[in-house]
Parts: C-alpha cells; sequence; structure tokens
C-alpha cells in the first residue's frame, strides 16, 4: 500500500504541476494514466463501476467524481483532482483541490480549511481512539472556519478494495464508532462546500455539485493507523 500510495501521489503532484489555465482536463487525466502506467500500476478509477477517467476532476461548484473532458481551465477556477493506483492488488486513493492562477480569497480559505480538516483527521488515526474521533476532527475545523461538511459522500477503509468498511463520515460524533487497531488503512477525504452542505448530482450520472452553486474543495489522503501514530500511505 506504500508504493500504491507513493504512486498516487506522484500522479497527483504532476497533475497538479500542469494546472493551468487554458489547460483541459482530458489533458490532466492523460498526465496522470501515462504517469501510472509507467509506473506498472494500474490506475484504480478507470472503468470503476463504468468511470471513464483516471482521475476525477471536479472544477468550483462540482464537489466530487467530474468527468474529464475537453472543459478548459480559467483564471481563477478551483479544481479538485481525486486519482488512485493499484500495486499488486493493493489501492492508493488521494485528492486535493488547486487553484488555477489567482483566486478569490473565499476560495483559498476554503481550500485551505480543507486541508487543515484532513490534517486534524490523521492525527486522529491512532491506536485506541474511535473512528468517528476521525470525523468529528474533521467537522470541528472545517465548520469552525464556518464552511459545511458534505452528508452524502463519506472516506472508507481502503485495501485490496478501493471502498471497503467502515464508511467514516466527515461529521460526528466524538468517542463513538469502532476502535481503531494498529494495521487499519482508511481514506480520509473531506468534501468541504463554502455555502451549504447539499448537494445533487448532474445528469451525466457522475459529477456531484453544490445545491446552492457555492465552491467546494476536497483533499484525501490514505492514512494507516500504526503504534507509532499515523501513516500517510499517500505521499512521495
Ligand atoms: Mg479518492
Ligand atoms: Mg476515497
Amino acid at each position: 500500500m506504500r508504493e500504491a500510495g507513493r504512486i498516487t501521489a506522484r500522479a497527483l503532484r504532476l497533475v497538479g504541476e500542469a494546472v493551468a489555465p487554458g489547460v483541459t482536463t482530458a489533458e490532466l487525466d492523460a498526465i496522470a494514466e501515462e504517469f501510472i502506467r509507467s509506473a506498472g500500476a494500474v490506475p484504480a478509477f478507470k472503468g470503476y463501476h463504468g468511470f471513464p477517467g483516471t482521475i476525477c476532476s471536479s472544477i468550483n461548484d462540482q464537489v466530487v467524481h467530474g468527468i474529464p473532458g475537453a472543459v478548459s481551465l480559467r483564471e481563477g477556477d478551483i479544481i479538485s483532482v481525486d486519482v488512485g493506483a493499484i500495486v499488486e492488488g493493493y489501492f492508493g486513493d488521494s485528492a486535493r483541490t488547486f487553484a488555477v492562477g489567482a483566486i478569490d480569497e473565499g476560495a483559498r480559505s476554503l481550500m485551505e480549511a480543507t486541508r487543515l480538516a484532513l490534517e486534524a483527521g490523521i492525527a486522529e488515526c491512532v491506536p485506541g481512539r474511535r473512528l468517528y474521533d476521525i470525523s468529528h476532527a474533521v467537522q470541528s475545523v472545517a465548520e469552525g472556519a464556518g464552511f459545511s461538511v458534505v452528508r452524502e459522500y463519506v472516506g472508507h477503509g481502503i485495501g485490496r478494495s478501493m471502498h471497503e468498511d467502515p464508511q467514516l463520515p466527515n461529521f460526528g460524533a466524538a468517542g463513538q464508532g469502532p476502535t481503531l487497531a494498529s494495521g487499519m488503512v482508511f481514506a480520509i477525504e473531506p468534501m468541504v462546500n463554502a455555502g451549504q452542505a447539499a448537494v445533487r448530482s448532474l445528469d451525466d450520472g457522475w459529477t456531484v455539485v453544490t445545491e446552492d452553486g457555492s465552491v467546494s474543495a476536497h483533499f484525501e489522503h490514505t492514512v494507516a493507523v500504526t503504534d507509532d501514530g499515523p501513516l500517510v500511505l499517500t505521499l512521495e
């Protein structure tokens, strides 16, 4: 899983380095797919329940599961990129929101709060803590900054499948849920909206957008619970 995570992280970095006005999401998708295959890994999303891309590319009010295609990035956009890789049957899963050129202060603070919410969740990946300690930490940071966490989509266990039990909501009561033990691995992935929490799906059957049209950010890492504390697997 460490190797799958490393390749996932590199793919995400390469995509991020290519983010610029005028670049299409299909071009970003190709960068990720070519890198993952060149590293001897398999794109985890491509073909998953029929999803056509290697990345999910979700711009501005799109929350998650945006389909890469001909749309070009514009100055001032934010784009959430989610990517996964499989190595010898083990999965890595990570996401990050990137700024396209100069963005407004509201979008900047949303991105920062979402990243910090993920960091707070990661810090709870310690044996003996409870699952919803992670959820509570994520929610506290995101809502403390004045934003809303999406309810309909959640983090998850991950290992030999991309989505394993248990589900890991980005909201919940501390001190509840299964007790964390060394060796458990979770994909922690706050999806945070600048406005209200409600979301809906577009007619393409994939793209999730905010109901109120506000911008949304998404950060994700694959994280192992170890006796030495949290181990983020989706780092280079
Ligand atoms: Mg993901
Ligand atoms: Mg995930």
